[in-house]
């Protein structure tokens, strides 16, 4: 069985997981604290026990999305990632330093079906929707090279995030609980081509 990526879950269902595999409540605030800071195996996690951390690799990944090459401005110092995923899908994400933080663009599906005719995603056609995993994994990696965290996210890469909504509102939940990323919602910010049933559904979250 495909192991699943650990930040797909919600952070709700990782904390539900853990005491579901016959942990304390404690070791769900160990895990997600390793889980949201970069990671990058589970061996890592030395405050957990051993036991349990090959139970963690033999059910999940921590990372869905790995770089395989990236472009650098000498201009300003942006980063394109070409990254890859699980299935050898690939998309792409940029880091964007700014004076006021580090803020990244992400991709929300692999390809896209809206067909806005001024951009370059839809001749590659649609080929799925991205898990909440992998839109964080992006995060993760432009955090990594930025030196840490990001202090920003922009949803506006490929794909139209609110024709994949339930992942990007996993994703959203996950980035701005204080137990997940514990990035504040104010310095993120979701592009759309204007799906209003979809528009509509996320106002009512009043986030
Ligand atoms: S929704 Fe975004 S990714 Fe999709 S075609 Fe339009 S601009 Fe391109």
């Amino acid at each position: 069985m495909a192991k699943q990526g650990i930040r797909s879950l919600s952070v709700d269902g990782l904390r539900q997981w853990v005491i579901s595999a016959g942990q304390p409540a404690y070791r769900a605030k160990q895990l997600l604290a390793w889980v949201y800071n970069g990671a990058a195996s589970f061996d890592e996690m030395t405050n957990l026990p051993a036991d349990f951390r090959s139970r963690l690799a033999e059910e999940f990944i921590l990372d869905e999305a790995v770089e395989i090459s990236r472009l650098e401005s000498a201009k300003d110092g942006t980063v394109k990632f070409l990254i890859e995923l699980t299935d050898g899908q690939c998309v792409e994400a940029v880091l964007m330093r700014y004076k006021h933080g580090n803020t990244v663009c992400i991709s929300t599906q692999a390809g896209c079906k809206m067909g806005c005719a001024f951009c370059a995603s839809p001749p590659a056609g649609y080929a799925r929707n991205l898990t909440p995993g992998e839109m964080m994994s992006q995060v993760m990696l432009a955090g990594r090279a930025a030196g840490g965290r990001v202090d920003g996210v922009v949803l506006m890469g490929i794909g139209e995030p609110l024709d994949n909504y339930e992942n990007t509102i996993t994703f959203l939940d996950n980035l701005s609980s204080p137990e997940g990323y514990g990035l504040s919602l104010r310095h993120v910010s979701l592009s759309t081509c204007g799906l209003v049933d979809k528009i509509d559904l996320l106002a009512q979250r009043r986030y």
